[in-house]
């Protein structure tokens, strides 16, 4: 992976896109006063790529997403999408960044199309644009139909589909999800996966997506294992598998964490 985080930031220095990793960590350290939820994780996204964070609880995943995200401020280390600093330059950063968090955010009580529209217009986007994105959007996920119907009469699932949507209005290359297919049958995680996987190819999106649930990795082109605050693997699942002296992911997963972790049944 060639490294020019930061370089983009450097006026006269324009590099070109290409070059640039979409997310790029470089000993990220972080504690919640004596606690240490991050310690010295280094890691890079290539553009277009499906990344999958995979954690038990408590691993720091979220905190991760919150110095990304910027909520918090990146006290040790350096934080880069697509060569912007996070701290830096949060503005230019974030333009780059799409979010869904693990807690759900959308308005109950207005329609899917006014939380959207909303959204948009936060984003400064003009109302014929965001229609426009809107409507695209919805039918590419097949939920047209459902669009001027109180947030509240839909499934969780669906739910998450439109946060999903919601995040990607104003075109980011980077989506974080946190969590996104918590609490959900496994259908309704089958169809947002594969929404994510369509979203990585037709659009050439990069994609960091966290998650505990091992199953999720078959969608991914890098895992990235955190335990207990440290990165303890990187790669493509194969690798990572190889690395690890296992079978499978949930093997691999197993020594690199030391649990036992669910047999999902599935062999990678
Ligand atoms: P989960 O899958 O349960 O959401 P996670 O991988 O997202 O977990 P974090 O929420 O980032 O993990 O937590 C990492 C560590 O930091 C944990 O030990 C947690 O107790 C601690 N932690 C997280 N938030 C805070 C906070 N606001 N104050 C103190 N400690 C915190």
């Amino acid at each position: 992976m060639v490294t020019n985080a930061g370089l983009k930031d450097i006026p006269g220095k324009p590099l070109p896109e290409t070059d640039i990793p979409a997310l790029e960590l470089v000993s990220v350290s972080y504690s919640y006063g004596k606690r240490q939820a991050l310690d010295d994780v280094t890691f890079s996204i290539a553009p277009g790529t499906c990344a999958v964070l995979l954690g038990l609880n408590g691993a720091g995943k979220t905190t991760l997403f919150s110095l990304i995200s910027h909520l918090y401020a990146t006290r040790h280390g350096h934080i880069h999408v697509f060569g912007h600093d996070i701290d830096r330059r949060p503005g230019n950063a974030l333009r780059h960044l799409g979010i869904v968090f693990q807690a759900r955010t959308l308005d109950l009580d207005l329609s899917i199309y006014q939380n959207l529209s909303y959204h948009a217009s936060l984003h400064g986007i003009g109302k014929r644009d965001a229609d426009r994105r809107i409507h695209e959007f919805m039918q590419s996920i097949d939920m047209s139909d459902r669009l001027h119907e109180k947030t509240r009469s839909l499934s969780g699932g669906q739910i998450r589909r439109v946060e999903i949507i919601r995040a990607l209005i104003h075109r980011p290359s980077l989506l974080l999800l946190d969590e996104a297919t918590v609490g959900l049958d496994i259908k309704s995680r089958a169809t947002i996966l594969a929404d994510i996987r369509k979203l990585v190819q037709e659009k050439n999106i990069s994609v960091l997506w966290a998650t505990h649930l091992i199953d999720e990795v078959a969608y991914a082109d890098q895992i990235i294992v955190l335990n207990q605050g440290r990165l303890v693997a990187n790669g493509p699942v194969g690798e990572v598998v190889k690395d690890a002296g296992a079978q499978t992911i949930n093997e691999a997963f197993s020594r690199l964490t030391g649990v036992l972790a669910l047999d999902t049944g599935r062999q990678l």
